[in-house]
């Protein structure tokens, strides 16, 4: 069976549910799989989202029965989504705008967040395993609630979502504190987000294995860093070029560019994997806002994480170390883990490594990047409304700008999809302010006021999520987590 690996050399390879369950390899690598599955895109012609979803994951996720794979995904892609086509394709002018949030949250995590409890629940009746999971996550913002949502109830499964208590947006905060569910807790952190993810990290490093044995509890992780988390997004690439295909806009075999608002790296590298299974991508293009360290990286070789941190109207995208592309520097150093681990070992210790030119090159056959400030993307999300009336968020507003850039300085000529990762009512107060209207103090009051500009509806789990009180109120400080975590798994 094909085994995943981890990304820093660790020698005991794991099975996909293993890897699924543990979420970060022992040594603290990214599990990943050294040989890709061939999934010949003609194969799947008049698949539908589910049917794809099926034979992909199926494929890449090996350890996992067929029918196991089935049952997780009807699971997943049922009527939370508010399409059948879970990923619909629109055409915007003369792009494609792929839509990645009809799901619970109105958010593309949800897509990856409605497999993984499935996967990891699946996993944990196959291995047999005695331990309560407890899920720990930090969240700039759409991963928190639309795990919330996916792990809401789920049997032998905690989860505990951290968020930076500044940065995310009021419809955000209010999305994750009313959420219901017995097996779910909600903290604010007196941080950034990295100061989130670092806490998060600690505690999986550093919480003592006795204390886990000691009251049955096994961490786990649905960052995207989980493999459960990433594989369900190589879905979407497939289903928008076969869309596209469909509708005659595409040959099959003709190549085509994405371009990917980008924070941890999970989603675009998602559409490498597919592309190294054999779909024909040409250039995935790293769109990031002013927080612009992948834009550097991949324009220098050097990775430099000393730098200000920026809040801005893209706050899912406010990242400075983005931890899915160890894996890509993985596939692109040859598999060499030492490398690796020299790299990783320099980004903590002095906040900077660098790439020699070789693997650069190899990277940049695939990866553009650009990047868009906040002005910027005001101005994309108005442009488009007036030129197409389409209604971008400012994540899709920012990729919608660095593949006009893209284009117009490359003149690649090639058919682009930007992917569109959360719904423009999502962000309210930016949208207004962008097309040049008054914002009105109240949330609710800012959603008329769009719908009745847009002519669109707000979608439903964003309509009344404004007026529900409050259940989670907690906000500690970074340092405090440890201590938060291990009180909460003794108190039963
Ligand atoms: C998470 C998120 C992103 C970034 O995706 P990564 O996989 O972290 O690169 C972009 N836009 C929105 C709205 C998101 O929630």
């Amino acid at each position: 069976m094909e085994l995943f690996i981890s990304t820093r050399g660790d020698s005991r390879g794991a099975t996909a549910p293993e890897a699924v369950l543990r979420g970060i390899a022992p040594d603290g690598g990214l599990y990943i799989r050294r040989e890709m599955p061939r999934i010949p895109v003609e194969e799947l012609a008049g698949l539908d989202f589910r049917a794809l979803a099926e034979r992909i994951l199926g494929e890449y996720l090996s350890g996992y029965s067929r029918e196991e794979i089935r049952g997780c995904v009807e699971r997943a892609y049922d009527q939370k989504f508010d399409t059948p086509e879970i990923a619909p394709v629109v055409d915007v002018g003369d792009m494609h705008v792929l839509e990645l949030f009809h799901g619970p949250t109105a958010a593309f995590k949800d897509v990856a967040l409605s497999a993984l409890p499935q996967l990891m629940s699946c996993a944990l009746q196959k291995t047999g395993a005695k331990d309560e999971i407890l899920i720990l996550t930090a969240t700039s913002g759409d991963t928190g609630s639309a795990a919330l949502t996916g792990f809401a109830d789920v049997p032998g499964i905690r989860i505990i979502v951290f968020y930076p208590d500044r940065g995310i947006s009021p419809i955000q905060r209010a999305q994750m504190t009313t959420m219901a569910g017995e097996n779910l807790g909600v903290c604010a952190i007196s941080g950034n987000f990295d100061d989130a993810q670092t806490g998060v990290k600690r505690i999986f490093a550093e919480l003592p294995q006795e204390f886990r044995a000691a009251n049955h509890v096994a961490l786990s992780s649905a960052n995207s860093i989980n493999i459960g988390r990433l594989a369900p997004q190589i879905v979407y690439y497939y289903s928008a070029y076969l869309d596209l295909v469909k509708r005659g806009k595409l040959r099959m075999g003709e190549k085509l560019n994405f371009c990917v608002p980008t924070g941890n790296f999970g989603d675009i590298l998602a559409g490498y994997f597919a592309k190294r299974m054999g779909l024909p991508v040409g250039k995935l293009i790293c769109a990031s806002n002013a927080n612009n360290v992948l834009t550097d990286f991949l324009n220098t070789g050097i990775y430099n994480r000393k730098r200000k941190f920026l809040t801005t109207i893209s706050p899912s995208m406010d990242i400075l170390v983005s931890s899915n592309l160890e894996r890509l520097l993985y596939l692109a150093l040859d598999c060499d883990a030492e490398a690796v681990r020299v790299r990783m070992a320099a980004l903590s210790e002095k906040g900077e490594y660098s790439m020699p030119d070789a693997a650069m090159a190899r990277i940049r056959e695939t990866f553009a990047a650009a990047c868009a400030t906040d002005e910027q993307a005001m101005d994309a999300i108005r442009r488009t409304f007036e030129a197409h009336r389409y209604l971008m968020d400012p994540h899709t507003a920012v990729a919608w700008k660095a593949a006009e850039d893209y284009r117009r300085e490359s003149g690649d000529a090639t058919p682009c999809v930007v992917l569109s990762t959360a719904s423009p009512y999502k962000f309210p107060k930016s949208v207004l302010t962008a097309l040049g209207e008054a914002v009105p103090e109240d949330a609710a009051a800012q959603l008329s006021r769009m719908e009745a500009l847009s002519g669109t509806k707000t979608p439903a789990p964003l309509a009344h999520v404004l007026e529900r009180a409050p259940r989670f109120r907690d906000v500690i400080a970074p340092g405090d987590m440890m201590n938060y975590v291990m009180e909460r798994m003794v108190r039963k």
